[in-house]
């Protein structure tokens, strides 16, 4: 197994390297799961890299290929543990986007029909011109 970033700074490395305790639920030689300490719905999953990487930019392919890859069968042992029909996965990128913790994670939260969360965030109109002005700006910055 290959050498991964750590950082002895970061909750999520220590908790990655069991060097502090969490409620872990999955392992792999690549990958963590354990519950968030602050959970938004019951079951709250956050899923890491054990190599320290700060945002998904960072992170190289095959690290999130790895992690990506673990999504589906966690995605569905939690719904099926808190009986949930459904369950949004996210991953904060950068403070303004509300990024804690600088190390790349997805969050996976279960959803009810109860569970008094807004369903979704509301899009806002926009004119046909701005769209195709934004979408040719990152057209070009895909370029490689
Ligand atoms: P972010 O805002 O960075 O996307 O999410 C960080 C998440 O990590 C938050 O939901 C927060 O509750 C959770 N968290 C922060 N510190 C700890 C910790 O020490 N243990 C666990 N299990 N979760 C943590
Ligand atoms: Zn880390």
């Amino acid at each position: 197994m290959a050498t991964q970033p750590v950082d002895s700074q970061c909750i999520f490395c220590r908790i990655a390297r069991r060097e502090i305790p969490s409620s872990l639920v999955y392992a792999t030689d690549d990958a963590v799961a354990f519950l968030d300490i602050q959970p938004i719905t019951p079951g709250h999953l956050l899923v890491i890299p054990v190599g320290h990487y700060a945002t998904l930019a960072e992170t190289p392919p095959t690290v999130l290929s790895a992690l990506a890859a673990e999504l589906p069968f966690l995605s569905r042992g939690l719904m099926q543990a808190l009986d949930a029909p459904a369950l949004n996965v996210f991953c904060n990128n950068g403070s303004e986007a509300g990024q804690v913790v600088r190390h790349v994670h997805f969050h996976l939260v279960p959803r009810r029909s109860d569970d008094g969360l807004i369903r979704h965030v509301e899009g806002r109109p926009q004119a046909a011109d701005q769209r195709g002005e934004i979408c040719n700006r990152i057209i070009a910055a895909l370029q490689r």
